[in-house]
């Protein structure tokens, strides 16, 4: 046991008083299972000699790793397993896959002490120092983590963030705590393992990426897809297990020439292959609505070269790339520069695509030693760098992860936000996807993709935001509300008159603008609540209307709000205007059923027919099958014709496109007169399956996003919530798929919502 790894130090010597009396005997003292996590804590130890600067710092390993163990004794896995199993991949994780040092290692081993057992972070600090337990505090959910409470579970994510703002190792740790319960989530009841790999994909992913440990953010994507999609991830797995052959014996006709040339270069390099992951490609074969076998870019060539320390490495990044462009030639709009602007998560690469030997795009990835590590390893690494002063020259003075940790301070610091607002804002601060884009002197910035005149506004500084009334976007004048793209230069223009509105809430995707323009509504806004409820009080008296739930259960939805406060401020700051006000309190349920249109016919054809010794009535009610012309797509409403064609389908054209016009020169004898008629109810019955992350108000969104819809009708909406996840059924009327398509691609798109699909249709009258 011990003795094959003496420079562990693993002899297994207990402190008196923390396990040694209830040692069992000698003989039977290390059955199966202590054998195993004896051999787990030797592992680790051996993994953590990089780390370890003195025997005491080994000591402190082991003081930490005696004391879970003790704490966490008799106490089991859902695997079986001893518990102590999972602090010690936990630590394990945290020194191999992160990187980070001693005191995080002793976090890691302590994680779940304080939760799961009577010890109490006192008792940590007692021991092991005011630090660890810091850290050990801020990695221990509050009471009643697994109640169903979806606000807890949100206090519980904010802790951890505010923790993080002090010391990014609680969150990094918390990272391999997910890993490895991910790892190991085959071992949950169903149910759990469904929650577990939504909240992944839907928080614990992004954040992953957000810090730069790209290893982690795809595994955590892969293994959350298994869980939630079993079929479709076992389905691709397969097919790439079934085309790897053929993949490899192009890589070995890509690669030689290229070794070739960098070896004659005197570059030392390394040169791999990576395969697309699993959820990628699961994701693009959604995107794009292509088969496994469409995806043309299901692998890349990395090229890691350790850098001459004579030359910049950025030079020698394009050097690479000019050797292998020398050999196969590049596709001009695919090269991707992250190495002059670096990504803000903190990674550099340059990534190329080449045309290979048989017509076959590949994409070629070049990094240096200290840009691939980086790239692995994220944070970690980063602030390695940073320290020991080695960073890649003049890139462009501070690191865009130093930035977003002090914008995220400043998010964590605006007051008074709640738990659920302030994860949906921070999953706003996770956004990776970017563009660049320049001050007029031409400073650069890293803005989310989508961000608008108003977020860069906010970007440049807060009293800009409040005041910016539109700018000068490549010199020409731009509103607010437009979004920005890679390479825009924008001077924001701003007046003394202007002010935060809340419709500017709805033109933003940075937190930045939210949190301003919130703080800046929630000062006006008291003003405006109060201001717009005697406004709106004083208009019901005079109508002698009184302020029942019903009055505003019709009024909010008319104005657009979704609060009482909503409507009152708005009202106060002038945005509403009681315009209709009348019309809206007479509505009454009956009236928001929506009308279903459909076609009506006559059939001219009904003269003809008495011949045949049917008379009139029979004709009467005929309906065609019908499509829409696509050169005028007439709506209900419109004035329309339609044409009987070949296949005894009637096409119907807006009376003035000049395609009927046409048609009716060329074949009056197929004339269908048509109308438009609201009685005749002509719709499918579809139902829908809703499934995602329960949140505040999902439930008033999915009514929303749904009735929004033209022509859709909801029948029934059944939705309920368990461990932090929803499920509901949508029955709705739709004239068509199509109409279905659209509602579903809508729902899906809703924040929260993980899954959408229909399973059953029926035929109503
Ligand atoms: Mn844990």
């Amino acid at each position: 046991m011990s003795d094959s790894s003496p420079s562990s130090g693993a002899v297994l010597t207990v402190p008196a008083g923390l396990a040694g009396a209830e040692r069992k005997p000698a003989a039977e003292s290390y059955d199966k299972d202590e054998l195993m996590v004896q051999q787990q804590f030797d592992e680790l130890l051996e993994r953590c000699a990089p780390i370890c600067k003195s025997e005491e710092d080994y000591d402190r390993i082991r003081q930490a790793f005696y004391f879970a163990n003790e704490a966490h004794k008799g106490v089991k896995r859902h695997s079986g397993e001893p518990y102590i199993t999972h602090p010690l991949a936990v630590a394990r994780i945290v020194v191999v896959e992160i990187g980070l040092g001693v005191k995080s290692v002793m976090a890691a081993l302590l994680h779940d002490v304080v939760e799961d057992t009577d010890y109490t972070v006192e008792d940590i600090e007692h021991r092991f120092g005011a630090k660890v337990a810091s850290m050990v505090d801020g990695l221990t959910k509050l009471e009643g983590a697994f109640s169903q409470d979806i606000s807890k579970q949100a206090e519980n994510f904010k802790k951890m963030l505010l923790t993080l703002s002090d010391d990014i190792r609680v969150c990094l740790i918390k990272i391999a705590d997910r890993l490895h319960n991910m790892r190991t989530l085959g071992a949950m009841p169903k149910h759990k393992q469904m929650k577990i790999a939504s909240e992944t994909i839907y928080l614990f992913a992004p954040l992953a990426h957000r810090l730069g440990l790209y290893t982690i953010k795809t595994e955590f994507e892969d293994l959350s897809l298994k869980y939630r999609f079993p079929d479709e991830y076992n389905q691709i797995k397969q097919k790439l297990a079934d085309t790897e052959p053929q993949r490899l014996q192009f890589i070995e006709k890509f690669n030689p020439p290229i070794i070739e040339k960098l070896k004659e270069n005197n570059i030392e390099f390394e040169i791999s292959g990576r395969v697309k992951s699993v959820y990628s490609i699961w994701k693009k074969m959604k995107r794009k609505q292509v088969s496994f076998e469409e995806i043309y870019d299901l692998f890349a060539i990395r090229i890691v070269f350790k850098p001459s320390p004579l030359i910049p490495e950025k030079s020698q990044c394009w050097h690479v790339y000019s050797l292998i462009t020398d050999i196969y030639k590049p596709k001009p709009d695919r090269i991707r520069d992250w190495v002059n602007i670096p990504k803000a998560n903190g990674y550099e690469a340059l990534h190329c695509t080449v045309m290979g030997p048989e017509g076959i795009w590949v994409e070629v990835q070049i990094r240096s030693v200290r840009m691939d590590e980086i790239a692995e390893r994220g944070f970690a690494a980063h602030w390695k760098y940073k320290m020991e002063g080695k960073g890649g020259g003049e890139v462009g003075g501070d690191n865009e992860l130093d930035q977003w940790l002090a914008q995220l301070r400043e998010a964590l610091n605006s007051p008074s936000e709640d738990a659920v607002e302030f994860m949906d804002n921070f999953k706003l601060n996770l956004q990776v996807s970017e563009i660049v884009v320049f001050t007029p002197n031409g400073e650069s910035k890293t803005m989310p993709k989508g961000a608008t005149v108003l977020d860069f506004a906010y970007e440049i500084h807060s009293k800009i935001g409040n005041r910016a009334i539109g700018a000068k976007v490549n010199y020409k004048i731009t509103p607010l509300y437009a979004e920005i793209h890679t390479g825009d230069q924008i001077e924001i223009l701003t007046s003394q008159n202007a002010h935060p509105q809340v419709e500017w809430l709805d033109h933003i995707t940075t937190a930045k603008a939210r949190t301003h323009i919130k703080q800046f509504l929630k000062r006006d806004g008291e003003n405006n609540i109060l201001r717009g409820q005697e406004l709106f009080e004083a208009e019901m008296k005079k109508r002698g209307v009184p302020l029942q739930a019903r009055v505003f259960r019709k009024v909010l939805p008319a104005y657009h709000s979704s609060s009482k406060d909503e409507f009152y401020s708005k009202l106060g700051a002038g945005i509403i205007r009681l315009d209709g006000l009348d019309k809206i309190l007479k509505q009454n349920a009956a009236s928001k059923i929506m009308k279903y249109w459909t076609l009506q016919f006559a059939n001219p054809f009904r003269f003809l027919s008495s011949s045949s010794g049917t008379d009139g009535h029979s004709a009467e009610a005929d309906e065609y099958e019908y499509v829409m012309a696509e050169c005028c797509n007439p709506i209900p409403g419109d004035e329309v014709v339609g044409f009987k064609m070949d296949d005894g389908k009637v096409e119907v054209h807006k009376k003035n496109c000049h395609n009927a016009v046409k048609l009716s020169a060329q074949h009056g004898d197929r004339i269908v007169p048509a109308k438009w008629s609201s009685e005749k109810v002509m719709s499918y019955l579809a139902v829908i399956e809703v499934r995602g992350i329960d949140r505040v108000g999902i439930l008033y969104d999915l009514a929303k996003i749904i009735s929004g819809e033209l022509n859709i009708n909801i029948r029934e909406l059944h939705i309920h919530s368990h461990d932090g996840i929803f499920e509901g059924t949508i029955s709705l009327y739709v004239r068509s798929s199509e109409d279905l398509k659209v509602i579903m691609d809508k729902v899906r798109s809703a924040k929260g919502v993980e899954k959408v699909n229909r399973t059953e249709a029926s035929m109503v009258d």
